[in-house]
């Protein structure tokens, strides 16, 4: 490292051999490790559950609770830079890390993104546009702000909400106690039902030195709430592609963004054209760029690992179209007949258990050259 640690963050640069700490085991703490190796880069993995499948492939693991103060402490002190892979961490444990060892993202980006009114509010501050919404705490918050807003409409808890968890329509009939109940009455935000006529994401990358990247935007069929296929190019206007762009590059600049961000909009066919409102950001590598492992030359994992590395970002073009297509439950079970297939790529988790709606896997099956 070029620096010394916990003085001047915003200039370390690792050199080959350091050690790079990730909050998370899952599967993309394990892609990231798997990217950091053939960069000479080590990765320390900080997980509570002992069957995590980044372990396979790391250097060195702690098996601790993320509030656990005296394992954090030891884990920064093996550490020249920590990132995360999951936006769920604990701030505290963050800002306590960020004291020893730089963060990357910093603390600010994942104080944003795991409180979807704080998300959604800097969002419209940046003079991005988002579905009209509104913070609710109570029954007469959800009145009112239905009221305001109107029907259909969807309440999500602030925190702790993924793949469609902590989430509840409101319909017609719907009556409030009752949605306000199906998210375990927790502090939530309410936003107008979007009629989009499709999703994207842009996976972004922002540098130590300011410079800025963006892969193709990604086009994202869900099934059950949880991602089905990525699909790139997207079938979307090239205007509408460069605005997302636009939009990821935004948020990055007000942020002071290191590392991969993920953006998810929702495309609504306007008046003959397409507009874009963000849905929500991910401050980490994003399941929607998974197709960047077979069809660009450096990978959203590649170019995490060089942004927290504070090293100069690998190029982000595709030179393939690709469909990505994730493996939930016993649909890996089918891996002979995909990795006997030269279209496809397979990238398998490691998972012991199979369990309904886990991710266990996905397939980048690449089409036609660019
Ligand atoms: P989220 O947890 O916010 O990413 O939402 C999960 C999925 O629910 C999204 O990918 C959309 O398919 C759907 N969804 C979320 N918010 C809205 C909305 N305001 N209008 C319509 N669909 C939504």
């Amino acid at each position: 490292m070029v620096e010394t640690r916990g003085r001047a963050t915003a200039r370390t640069v690792l050199a080959p051999g350091a050690t790079i700490g990730i909050l998370g085991g899952g599967q993309l703490g394990r892609m990231l490790a798997l990217a950091a190796a053939p960069l000479g880069l080590k990765c320390h993995i900080y997980c509570p559950d002992p069957d995590s499948p980044a372990f396979d492939v790391a250097a060195a693991r702690t098996v601790a609770a993320y509030d656990d103060a005296a394992a954090l402490e030891r884990f920064a002190g093996s550490l020249d830079v920590v990132t995360y892979e999951f936006e769920n961490v604990e701030l505290a444990a963050v800002e306590r890390l960020a004291q020893s060892v730089p963060v990357r993202p910093d603390a600010r980006a994942l104080a944003v993104a795991q409180d979807r009114l704080a998300e959604k509010t800097f969002l419209r501050d940046a003079g991005i546009a988002v579905a009209p919404f509104a913070a609710v705490d109570s029954i007469a918050d959800l009145e009112k702000a239905i009221a305001e807003i109107g029907r259909p409409a969807v309440l999500k808890t602030r925190r702790l909400g993924y793949d469609g968890k902590g989430q509840a329509a409101i319909g017609e009939d719907t009556e409030l106690p009752a949605a306000l109940a199906g998210v375990g009455a927790a502090s939530s935000i309410v936003e107008t039902f979007v009629d989009f006529a499709r999703e994207v994401s842009v996976i972004a990358v922002g540098a130590a030195d300011g410079a800025m990247a963006c892969y193709d935007v990604t086009e994202n069929v869900h099934r059950r709430h949880i991602l089905h296929t990525a699909t790139v190019p997207a079938a979307i206007r090239q205007e509408t592609a460069a605005e997302a762009r636009r939009i990821a590059e935004r948020i990055m600049a007000r942020l002071g963004y290191v590392g991969v961000l993920g953006v998810e909009f929702f495309v609504v066919d306007k008046d003959g054209g397409e507009t874009l409102l963000v849905n929500e950001i991910a401050p980490r590598v994003h399941n929607s760029g998974h197709w960047t492992q077979d069809a660009c030359a450096v990978s959203q994992f590649e170019n995490h690992v060089r942004a927290v590395a504070g090293w100069p970002l690998g190029p982000t073009e595709r030179h393939v179209d690709a469909v990505m297509t994730n493996l939930i439950g016993s649909e890996a079970d089918h891996w002979a007949g995909l990795v006997a297939d030269p279209a496809a790529r397979l990238h398998l988790y490691g998972k012991r258990e199979t369990r309904p709606g886990r991710k266990m896997g996905h397939v980048n099956r690449l089409g036609k050259r660019r």
